[in-house]
């Protein structure tokens, strides 16, 4: 309780304001990228390919006068087994417990009908939440026209008539997340809705998230970018050991699962050069994490439709908190 005393002390500084954001939106619209650029580390993992975050990630970033909490979520998609619900469940339950809902779209591209089942469900279900509604990829140069109706194409998906502005609780900004383009201005009308309250982390902590949850992150990460679509959804990576030795070196084992004995086979390669390639990938990736030199010991197990089991799920790390 008086462990850390500062962290007591800020926690009263009258008008501060903390909360849970969720960045909610379809894939690759830049969710990841907007939480890498703000917390400065590879927190949550970003791609070119679809899906790659499945579990939800806590990034904490820190002002003088607020804390926000993000939570990343999978892009929501219609659910195929089990483990696709739980994905649909994430992001929809992070729409519940957020304070506010930055709706991230990709404002190149007019919306399409995973943007409009999103928008659905964010009118459906976060009442008087506020939510800010983020026209990402502005660098990409459209045709004045072009831009226009572009823009007034997601207004209309907040609840509002066509054409109009979103009224409050909802607001709108353009901006760039890879071009570091009015990402402060985003964070004010944020830090703006958020209710007063504490400051719940101290103040250089970025994620509540183990770096050992990272690295198997990062390890799925390379698993899928080696086997493209050849074991699609079906694979778990869970650390077995993670050990920080005294010179600094991290050595740490990890347990790849995938389904069935012939994705085995793929993820392996012939005379097991894929797998050893994906390892060299990942150790690459996680001693930029980490800062450190990193020994990494890959196994390959199968785990006949961990899938479809809750308790599996659970296990591997894949579970949907409070
Ligand atoms: P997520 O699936 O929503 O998390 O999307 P990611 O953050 O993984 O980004 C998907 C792709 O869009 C990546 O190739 C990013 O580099 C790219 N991207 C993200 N933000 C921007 C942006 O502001 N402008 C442009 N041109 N590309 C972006
Ligand atoms: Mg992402």
């Amino acid at each position: 309780m008086n462990s850390s005393p500062s962290f007591t002390n800020l926690d009263s500084a009258p008008g501060h304001r903390s909360g849970f954001v969720a960045v909610i939106g379809k894939p690759n619209v830049g969710k990841s990228t907007l939480l890498n650029a703000y917390l400065g580390q590879k927190v949550s993992i970003v791609s070119s390919k679809p899906q790659t975050t499945r579990t939800r990630i806590l990034g904490i970033l820190t002002r003088p006068n607020a804390q926000v909490l993000f939570v990343d979520t999978p892009g929501i998609h219609s659910p195929k087994h089990s483990l696709g619900r739980y994905m649909v469940d994430a992001a929809i339950s992070a729409i519940d417990d957020a304070d506010a809902v930055v709706f991230m779209v990709d404002l190149s591209e007019l919306p399409d009908d995973d943007d409009r089942r999103i928008a659905h469900a964010l009118r459906d279900r976060s009442d008087n939440r506020s939510v800010i509604l983020a026209l990402n990829k502005m660098d990409r140069r459209l045709e004045p026209a072009e831009l226009q109706a572009h823009v007034e194409a997601y207004w209309a998906l907040a609840p509002t008539p066509e054409g109009e502005q979103p009224p409050a609780p909802w607001d709108w900004i353009m901006l760039s997340a890879t071009q570091a383009k009015n990402l402060e201005e985003l964070l004010d009308k944020i830090i703006a809705v958020l209710p007063e309250g504490p400051l719940y982390y101290p103040p250089d902590q970025v994620t509540d998230r183990q770096e050992r949850d990272i690295a198997a992150e990062l390890i799925r990460e390379q698993v899928l970018l080696h086997l493209r679509q050849e074991v699609p959804h079906s694979v778990a990576v869970a650390i077995e050991q993670y050990d920080e030795r005294t010179n600094g070196t991290v050595h740490i084992a990890a347990t790849i699962y995938v389904e069935r004995d012939s994705q085995k086979g793929i993820l392996i390669g012939s005379g097991g050069r894929r797998l050893k390639q994906i390892g060299a990938d990942a150790r690459h990736e996680i001693q930029r994490m980490l800062d450190a030199r990193v020994f990494l010991e890959l196994r390959v197990k199968v785990r006949k439709d961990w899938r479809s089991d809750e308790r599996e799920l659970k296990r591997l790390g894949y579970v949907n908190e409070a």
